[in-house]
């Protein structure tokens, strides 16, 4: 006689290597360190996943929402999955009539329905009043194309920063995008191993009615890079990026992204807080709204910004031209001559009385883009501008993340 055969089911979550654009936003949020990846995909460890969701709703393609209920001995593995294109099929032979609750259920993951944010630094939903976003209209597979119409050296010549402003135009093709959505840009060619280059994601740096009002256009913000962690490397896409010449056609996915968006309430207030190139979308959501503005728009703008020089912060010139009465702007240098190295969270302290007048209104928004390791710095600012006006930071962050009323966006 035969012994007993396992027939333990699996929920097995797996990431979609189709649309996932590699921005390693879920191997950051992953509360236990389930999902790593390779050069070529992003993936998710069966042994260790215990389908908390924390990484679910931050994704910005939804990619990471796949699920497949298999034998838990056939699980796949991640090396299996770092080979994949596409998904596998959901396959009915290996287990028979199991539908996803009954496997999540023999998973013993009785969590799986609930979304777990607690360990989720900013929000997971957009502001009540934002507007509706398109994700994912065109794909690796179905990319549409846009016709370069401007490329900008934001920065000083003499400056080692070559940060670009670039416009494409999308021509008859649809492509709309709001403030904070990013879109991915297919670079030519192919990595070591012959594979086809995976898109970048850049944010998007004009308003949703285009870099020119009532074009179908869009611009970027992209910074040449040519070294990574003091070696000498050339960023594919960056410098296809800040190579092309107007006229020039490149392959598009996207838009990206549903909750690093705008309210629209005519009387919310922005706090923006950004480094270098992590300005773009401060500079979408600032343009949208002074557009607006001249349409009754009433909420305050408060931004620091943060750049090694005055010459490196992309967007000097205008950002500086801008109404005092419109926007209250500070800057942050770091590398300035003669000067103390000055971060975006010590100008935030300097104004911590302004801040925390806007920390206190319920109509604020707030949105942290650039750096990874801004992240930390701005939040034990706001942290402690609050507790000195004797609020209560734990509470008002988890009432900021709940509200989405805290974004961030950093690399
Ligand atoms: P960068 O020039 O390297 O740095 C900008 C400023 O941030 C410098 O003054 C730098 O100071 C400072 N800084 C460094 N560490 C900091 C910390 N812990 N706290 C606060 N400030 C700190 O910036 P970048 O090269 O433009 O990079 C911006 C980042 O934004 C990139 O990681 C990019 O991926 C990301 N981003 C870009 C986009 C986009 O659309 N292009 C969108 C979202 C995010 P020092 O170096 O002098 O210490």
């Amino acid at each position: 006689m035969n012994g007993p055969v396992s027939i333990e089911v699996l929920r097995q979550h797996l990431i979609d290597p189709e649309i996932c654009i590699r921005c390693n936003t879920c191997e950051e949020t992953c509360p236990i360190d389930a999902i790593t990846h390779d050069d070529n995909n992003y993936v998710v460890k069966a042994d260790v996943c215990n389908g908390c969701m924390a990484c679910v709703p931050p994704c910005p393609t939804g990619a990471i929402d796949n699920w497949r209920s298999v034998l838990k001995a056939d699980a796949y593995s991640i090396d299996e999955q770092f080979t994949w294109d596409v998904l596998p099929e959901q396959n009915t032979m290996a287990v028979p009539a199991v539908d996803e609750a009954a496997a999540a259920l023999a998973d013993g993951s009785d969590e799986a329905d609930g979304i777990e944010v607690d360990t989720v630094r900013g929000a997971v939903v957009p502001p009540w009043s934002a507007a509706k976003p398109y994700v994912n209209l065109y794909t690796h597979k179905t990319p549409t194309t846009a016709t370069v119409v401007g490329n900008y050296r934001l920065t000083d010549a003499a400056t080692s920063s070559d940060i670009h402003h670039i416009v494409l135009d999308f021509g008859a093709m649809p492509f709309p995008v709001l403030e904070g959505q990013s879109i991915g840009i297919l670079p030519p060619g192919a990595s070591a191993d012959g594979r086809a280059h995976h898109a970048r994601q850049y944010s998007v740096a004009s308003p949703r009615d285009g870099e020119r009002p009532g074009y179908n256009n869009v611009s970027l913000t992209v910074k040449r890079v040519s070294q990574q962690h003091g070696d000498a490397i050339d960023g594919v896409c960056s410098n296809y990026l800040c190579n092309l010449k107007k006229g020039d056609v490149v392959n598009v996915i996207g838009p990206f992204g549903s909750t690093f968006l705008m309210p629209n309430h005519p009387n919310s207030h922005l706090l923006m807080i950004c480094t270098g190139t992590g300005s773009a979308p401060m500079r979408a959501m600032t343009e949208y709204r002074r557009r607006k503005r001249l349409k009754g728009a009433t909420g305050k703008l408060m931004l620091f910004f943060g750049a090694r020089t005055q010459q490196e912060l992309p967007y000097f010139g205008p950002l500086t031209n801008l109404p005092k009465d419109f926007i209250d702007t500070t800057l942050a240098f770091s590398r300035t001559q003669g000067q103390p190295k000055r971060y975006v969270q010590d100008a935030m302290r300097e104004r911590g009385a302004d801040v925390a007048n806007l920390l206190k209104d319920d109509n604020t928004y707030i949105y942290v883009c650039g750096l990874k390791g801004m992240e930390d710095g701005v939040l034990q600012a706001l942290k402690e501008i609050a507790e000195q006006q004797q609020l209560d930071w734990e509470a008002l962050w988890a009432k900021l993340k709940r509200e989405g009323r805290l974004h961030l966006e950093t690399y």
